[in-house]
């Protein structure tokens, strides 16, 4: 069998000026062997974007629209036809969340369609290690190419989401719910991740690491810009790349996992590298512990883990968390959710899938205080 080469580029751009994102993103391409490589004229192309929640561009949480265009304007000189789709966090619908994300935009100016991931399909993984077959939408077996087009952002349960995260929004509502209970460790849940990212592969990955988020993403952290397009033909070993990068690369759950389970492309000396490197250490989302007190508190998840909280002025009793807590460990009362901490696992999806950023977290005071 051809040993397989892993290539990623890293490119400056500075700002979201279309002209600006337009330059980085064929350099970036061109840099790991040109869009010619990966798209043939003819084919149907699914964009893959971050479209998490209803979050505008500036708020830093989901795929910016000017990264998107330029990827459009390059499958459609290939005389390729290129689709916008993702499932967002929680139970909404791509086209719900697609007018303050900037797409729905897109989408009519550049005459692009958008595709909601219905329709249910089981699809088996063979090479999975924890899961053999998924449930995804039907739809995705119409496209010839995937390409991957994350933002770069911290994570309160997975410490970080790049690349091969980016990729949980290929399951449909309710069933990241469901996995999401069933595998509330982080680190099984990782597995879960990998073993999606065996069986989707996706040709092409584009990194938004223009505007970044770090602190407590994936959608209520910080801004931080890192200023970079990057590109490549593995989604893992962009990841291994990125959190160099941010530093967290010797923390991430995601390559711990990686390595234990000898993907090479999670060892940054296996990686062939163009471009430049800038590094800058993000801050971690609250959620998470390290060294020996880690592992101690890993054990004792529920009693020592951040809890979520609800800032009341903020919230407006739309009941989208209860509907989708995948342990039924809230219940709105007089409008506003009550949480069950001896039911909640700890995942955060309240968190993210929040429309008003109205949940938070914190710690409990001992940990504080330590
Ligand atoms: S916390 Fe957020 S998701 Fe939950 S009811 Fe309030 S506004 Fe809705
Ligand atoms: S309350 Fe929030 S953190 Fe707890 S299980 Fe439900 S969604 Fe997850």
């Amino acid at each position: 069998m051809e040993k397989e080469v892993y290539l990623v580029s890293s490119v400056k751009c500075k700002s979201y000026s279309q002209n600006e994102v337009d330059t980085s993103v064929l350099k970036a391409i061109n840099l790991i062997g040109g869009i010619k490589k990966y798209i043939k004229k003819g084919s149907k192309v699914l964009i893959k974007v971050n479209a998490v929640g209803s979050h505008s561009p500036d708020q830093a949480a989901t795929t910016h629209p000017a990264v998107v265009k330029a990827i459009i304007k390059l499958v459609k000189k290939q005389k390729a036809y290129p689709f916008i789709g993702d499932d967002p966090a929680g139970l909404a619908k791509i086209k719900q969340v697609s007018k303050k994300t900037g797409l729905e935009q897109l989408s009519k100016e550049t005459k692009t369609p958008i595709v909601e991931f219905l329709n249910q399909t089981v699809y088996k993984d063979p090479k999975g290690k924890l899961i053999k077959q998924f449930k995804l939408s039907g739809k995705i077996k119409q496209f010839d190419v995937i390409i991957n087009v994350p933002k770069l952002k911290t994570h309160l349960l997975t410490l970080y989401t790049g690349a091969v995260k980016n990729l949980y929004g290929f399951i449909p509502g309710m069933e990241k719910a469901k996995y999401h209970y069933k595998f509330p460790d982080k680190y099984i849940f990782t597995d879960l991740l990998l073993d999606l990212y065996l069986l989707l592969k996706p040709q092409l990955t584009i990194m938004d690491a223009v505007t970044c988020m770090e602190g407590n993403g994936p959608v209520g952290g910080d801004k931080v810009n890192l200023n970079l397009i990057l590109a490549s033909n593995d989604s893992l070993a962009l990841d291994t790349v990125a959190l160099n990068f941010i530093k967290l690369y010797n923390q991430a759950p995601l390559i711990k996992v990686a390595k234990k389970r000898k993907f090479p492309q999670s060892n940054i000396n296996n990686i062939q590298f163009y471009g430049i490197k800038k590094y800058k250490k993000f801050k971690k989302p609250r959620s998470h512990y390290f060294g020996i007190l880690g592992i101690f508190l890993t054990r004792f998840r529920n009693l020592t883990a951040a809890k979520p909280y609800v800032n009341e002025k903020l919230c407006i009793g739309c009941s989208t968390c209860a509907n989708f807590c995948p342990a039924k460990a809230i219940k709105i009362k007089n409008k506003l959710p009550n949480f069950d901490y001896k039911k909640c696992i700890r995942c955060y999806c309240c968190n993210e899938i929040c429309p008003q950023r109205a949940i938070y977290l914190k710690r409990p005071l001992l940990l504080r205080w330590f």
